[in-house]
């Protein structure tokens, strides 16, 4: 007849890989796409080849045209229809145009309006982030939080619907389109035009007669719900890292679920600071322990006393580190790997006093000798004498700076008001 038709069999692949019969309606694929685009998205861990053959299934059968030609004489029949045969649809552009497009996952949630295409567009729902706070020890030791928290859910009785009969009219204060535009003049042949979520309808478009509006959620779709989440804080974890609780946020009819998401915020530690995998500690020792060792038991983040002591006969510098191996952070993921745990010495010089000659006598025999700039008497004789007074340096600078911001202040006074280049 027609030299080459394609096989009559190969054509209930796309339903298989949807999931569909193949009398499913439009609103069924719809569905049945986005349940599955979502579960299988490769930015959320899904397998790239599995997500282009639904995409692929999705744009075929959504289109009547399309499907028809699929029903009757299979995938081949599309493939010269289509011309080239290559497709060069990339499975992400259609993904986008499904769900509302952008990168942001904080955006789109607001805009509801109608597609050209006149189905509507299917909108991502906001992600909810939460601060958790943690203290240094819960990100050493690992731990887990319950919490309890109260969000909107499609309302059982209705489906979402929102009414009893499953009917519903165009919204009248926005003629069903989910928008409002309003226009602003900001000057003569100028004017701005803005589009707000309608408020009548919250940028669904529709509204439901009272008398047939659902009584469990009064017309609202959405009903609220308490949810209980245990968020699992895994040894090593950073202080800014997220754990998401995939698609439990605030549900809404046409909606897909955002994301719940908790940033970690790490308590400050009165002790161990941490930089990555390693943790640092400040210790100040006397000039005797410096001089002549020390040793003292520092608590650990779990509980674990470990004893830091000198090399007998090493001297410490005021400022000096040293670490101890196997002591800081366990790894993300690889807690049995630690980081380093430094220490951090500085050296309490004793308080101003005085010393005897005979303590003088006896610290200079020990110490390094003072270093060898001796005054012949010529040369003391062309000094001046000088004295040292003892100061609160801090407070004096302090004192001067204030000074100085008077002055400042009394100069521009006196030079009257400053002129600025006027921009046009
Ligand atoms: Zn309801
Ligand atoms: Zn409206």
């Amino acid at each position: 007849m027609f030299g080459r038709m394609p096989k009559k069999s190969d054509n209930t692949k796309y339903y298989d890989v949807l999931g569909v019969s193949k009398s499913a309606s439009q609103d069924e694929l719809k569905r049945a796409y986005r349940k599955a685009a979502i579960k299988n998205h490769p930015d959320k861990g899904g397998d790239p080849e599995k997500f282009k053959e639904l995409s692929q299934a999705y744009e075929v059968l959504s289109d009547p045209e399309k499907r028809d030609l699929y029903d009757q004489y299979g995938e081949d029949a599309l493939k010269e229809g289509m011309g080239g045969g290559g497709g060069g649809h990339n499975p992400f552009d259609i993904f986008e145009s499904f769900f509302g497009g952008g990168g942001s996952p904080f955006g789109d949630a607001h805009f509801a309006g109608g597609s050209g295409r006149g189905s509507r567009r299917q909108r991502r729902g906001e992600d909810v982030v939460h601060p958790l706070k943690v203290s240094l020890e819960e990100l050493y030791n690992g731990t887990s939080k319950k919490l309890s928290l109260s969000r909107n859910i499609i309302c059982s009785k209705c489906k979402g619907k929102g009414s009893k009969s499953g009917a519903s009219s165009r919204c009248a204060g926005c003629q069903g389109s989910g928008v409002k535009v309003s226009v602003r003049q900001l000057g003569p042949g100028m004017i701005q035009q803005m589009q707000h979520v309608c408020p009548d309808c919250k940028g669904s478009g529709e509204t439901i007669v009272e008398k047939d509006r659902c009584g469990q959620c009064k017309g609202q779709k959405v009903v609220q719900d308490k949810k209980l989440l245990e968020v699992h804080v895994e040894k090593g974890m950073a202080h800014g890292q997220k754990i998401t609780f995939q698609g439990e946020a605030d549900e809404a009819p046409d909606t897909i679920t955002g994301d719940i998401v908790f940033v970690l915020q790490l308590k400050e530690h009165p002790k161990f600071k941490r930089k990555g995998d390693d943790l640092f500690v400040e210790h100040s020792l006397s000039l005797t322990e410096a001089l002549c060792g020390f040793q003292f038991p520092l608590t650990h983040l779990d509980g674990r006393q470990l004893l830091i002591k000198s090399t007998p006969g090493e001297i410490i510098k005021p400022g000096q580190f040293k670490a101890i191996n196997d002591e800081g952070m366990p790894h993300y993921q690889r807690p049995f790997m630690k980081g380093r745990l430094y220490l951090h010495f500085s050296v309490d010089v004793p308080e101003s006093g005085s010393l005897s000659l005979e303590q003088i006598k006896a610290l200079e025999e020990v110490l390094p000798p003072r270093p060898t700039n001796q005054l012949t008497d010529m040369e003391l004789d062309e000094c001046e004498e000088t004295t040292l007074h003892d100061v609160n340096i801090d407070e004096e600078m302090r004192r001067k700076q204030t000074h100085a911001q008077e002055a400042y202040e009394e100069d521009e006074e006196s030079s009257g008001p400053r002129t600025q280049c006027a921009q046009q």
